[in-house]
């Protein structure tokens, strides 16, 4: 898998747990606090929110400014590819377009990076 490929996976995964635990946040839910996290959410939050930001500088320039346009506008920013659709739109991908993760490609369509997942 291409190595910036493999950073925007983490990256999207972190930011779903984040997100995930900003809603247990604010259900205050005290008893999830204690038993799952064994920490402050809010710090582990603050924790997750950092580690983003170390990924994120990882991005090269190009990735981090498409990935950004994106991140600002989807709550994912990289779609999985299945039977040659794009997942992030739902548009059929052009049948030429090669099914590696090797190399780092965009949905022309919906401007999601994509991996292929068949
Ligand atoms: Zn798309």
């Amino acid at each position: 898998m291409h190595p910036q490929l493999e950073i925007l996976l983490e990256l999207q995964d972190l930011k779903a747990q984040q997100r995930e635990m900003e809603v247990a946040e604010e259900e205050s839910s005290l008893e999830i606090e204690r038993k799952v996290f064994h920490v402050r959410l809010e710090d582990a939050v603050a924790q997750l929110q950092t580690k983003i930001q170390e990924m994120e500088a990882a991005l090269e320039a190009e990735v981090a400014s498409r990935y950004r346009l994106i991140a600002g506008k989807r709550a994912r920013a990289v779609a999985p590819v299945l039977n040659g659709v794009c997942y992030g739109c739902f548009m059929a991908m052009p049948t030429s377009m090669s099914k590696t993760n090797e190399q780092l490609r965009w949905c022309e369509n919906c401007g999601c990076f994509v991996y292929f997942v068949d």
